[in-house]
């Protein structure tokens, strides 16, 4: 199959890619938050694919996107009572929430659980792709499994390539962070995943939020969200988060860049500074970033929108340069920081505090 990027400001290109939804096939889809993989999300063998294509974990379920607030009832069984205010003040947008499945639902999209994960995205070329498709499309991001979100279509292409039909060009994406995640089935709302909407975004129209703990952690040993127990986003190369104040981690990656890496006590990372101690790049913020070719900047360190926006491609720049370690600056875990810090965290080999 020869995968083809279809500009999705012409009308026909999205006929074309509904087409293939309504007959069982797969999408690279536009959203705000990553590009999407898409499926019809109401049929079992449309949903598999995406796991073969992905190599995704079956354990590990799926986000239905729906068109309107109005669409959840064909997936949700029991809409709780803050469904209302949550997407009155979020939807469309990087806010999914899990509720109680109706039968439609198929087993491989909840991955066996009781529960459905729901979001009606902002970007317009979804929306009209499921509208035009008469269905909910479910959707994880459009990458292989484990390796850094795309957000961009030519991202999605070139993991992708040969395995579906079409990449709908929609632009890079907005937010480039995944939605938040949150479990609204209890008395209280969870943050199953940090994303697009924030913590505090969220405390201020609910008043009370847990926080699954550890989120902020790369070691997540009981997970309450499937997906959160794998190693994601990551570069080919190993990730050493560097944790702690800005000016600390920049000092500790620069002395590490210049001097040779002495940082990491972990066979992946050992191995591969023996076979080449000079590789070393980094990912750092504008503001403490040196002249070095080895450095790429994501945003400055008190814009957690720049970073966001920005994160998913440094790190795929990083692998195309070919470095053998990578050390990353880790943002303030406030605001969009939470989701960006998140996602170093959980593509990193070893954790430094500094
Ligand atoms: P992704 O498709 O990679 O954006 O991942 C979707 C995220 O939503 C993963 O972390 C899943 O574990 C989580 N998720 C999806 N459905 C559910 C559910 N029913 N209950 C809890 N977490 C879910
Ligand atoms: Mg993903």
């Amino acid at each position: 199959m020869e995968t083809k990027i279809l500009d999705a400001n012409i009308e026909k290109s999205i006929e074309l890619c509904a087409d293939v939804i309504k007959s069982g096939g797969l999408i690279g889809v536009p959203t705000e938050t990553v590009y999407g993989l898409g499926a019809n999300a109401l049929s079992s063998d449309a949903v598999m694919k995406i796991f073969t294509t992905k190599g995704r974990q079956p354990d590990n379920p799926l986000i239905v996107h729906v068109a309107s607030p109005s669409d959840v009832g064909l997936v949700v069984r029991e809409i709780p009572a803050v469904f209302e205010i949550l997407t009155k003040t979020f939807w469309p947008g990087p806010l999914t929430l899990v509720m109680k499945k109706t039968d439609a639902v198929p087993d491989s999209v909840s991955a066996g659980l009781d529960t459905v994960a729901v979001r009606m995205p902002e970007h317009p070329v979804m929306l009209r792709l499921i509208e035009k498709s008469g269905v909910p499309i479910a959707a994880p991001s459009a990458n292989i499994s484990g390796s850094p979100s795309p957000t961009k279509a030519q991202h999605v292409f070139n993991d992708l390539f040969g395995k579906i039909p079409y990449v709908l060009d929609g632009g890079d994406c907005r937010i480039g962070v995944e939605s938040t995640v949150v479990d609204i089935t209890g008395d209280v709302a969870q943050i199953l995943r940090p994303g697009g909407v924030t913590y505090e975004e969220l405390v201020k129209v609910l008043g009370a939020v847990e926080v699954f703990a550890p989120l902020n952690s790369s070691d997540v040993t009981a997970p309450r969200s499937p997906g959160m127990k794998y190693r994601h986003y990551s570069p080919k190369a190993p990730v050493i988060a560097v944790v702690g104040p800005a000016e600390k981690s920049a000092e500790f990656i620069r002395t590490n860049i210049v001097g040779g890496c002495k940082c990491a006590n972990h066979s992946e990372i050992d191995t591969r500074l023996a076979e080449n101690p000079k590789k070393i790049a980094a990912l750092m913020f504008d503001d403490y970033s040196f002249d070095n070719p080895a450095v790429v900047c994501f945003g400055a360190c008190s814009d957690h929108k720049a970073q966001a926006a920005n994160l998913f491609d440094s790190l795929r720049r990083l692998d195309s340069l070919d470095y053998n370690v990578i050390l990353a600056q880790v943002p303030e875990q406030k605001g969009l920081g939470l989701a960006v810090a998140n996602r170093i965290l959980k593509a990193a080999t070893v954790v430094e505090n500094v």
